[in-house]
């Protein structure tokens, strides 16, 4: 089995192998959901399905102009699958058969079959790089320190200056200038250490 097969239609795609579908592993794009069968897996999905005979699964009228094959690059045969209507592409070469999204519900309605599901749908594989890293706690327990020094500094640095802007014989205290500066320092640090994770330097 392959490990990284492309969708012939979402080129940037890599399909992904599940076995949502009768248990045989077959692989799904996840962007159009259409299905790349192995030789010999349609007939084994057909077969599972109720009352599923020995379907000719041979395109009708095959024409050498169908999307390259997934698995050798060929170009695949566009042809009717079970009804000249039902336009497949199929791999000569290889005997894959690609069916787009909603080909094998209408191959089971023409084989009438009803057994099973038609349709899968697949999740892109979560180790992608555009996944989010896991948050760790001890950074958000900082982050909240950080927080609450940044909010304190603020009120700190505020109340100074009501002090002191304030008439003297208006408020019981004096400024203090030791008080100010700390909660510069607390606003600043708390602020600077808010934004540093976001430079990706704690992870
Ligand atoms: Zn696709
Ligand atoms: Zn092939």
């Amino acid at each position: 089995m392959n490990t990284m097969i492309h969708c012939p239609k979402c080129s940037s795609e890599v399909l992904v192998e599940t076995p949502a579908l009768g248990n045989i592993p077959l692989d799904v794009c996840p962007a159009c959901s259409g299905i790349w069968f192995e030789k010999g897996e349609l007939e084994a999905l057909l077969r599972q399905s109720q009352g599923g005979g020995q379907a000719d699964l041979q395109l009708i009228a095959p024409k050498p102009e169908g999307q390259d094959c997934p698995a050798c690059k060929v170009k695949m045969s566009h042809g009717g699958l079970v009804n000249p209507l039902l336009l497949v592409d199929k791999c000569e070469a290889c005997g894959g058969v690609w069916l787009d999204a909603r080909e094998l519900e209408l191959v089971k309605k023409l084989l009438g079959l009803t057994g099973g599901d038609s349709v899968v749908k697949v999740a892109r594989p979560s180790s992608s790089p555009a996944a989010a890293p896991a948050r760790d706690p001890k950074l958000i327990l900082i982050k909240i320190a950080a927080a609450v020094g940044a909010v304190a500094g603020l009120v700190g640095l505020s109340y100074q200056m009501y002090l002191y802007f304030s008439p003297p014989e208006t408020v019981s205290r004096t400024p203090s200038l030791a008080v100010a500066v700390v909660s510069v320092l607390l606003f600043a640090g708390g602020v600077l250490a808010l934004n540093w994770g976001k430079e990706d330097r704690w992870r």
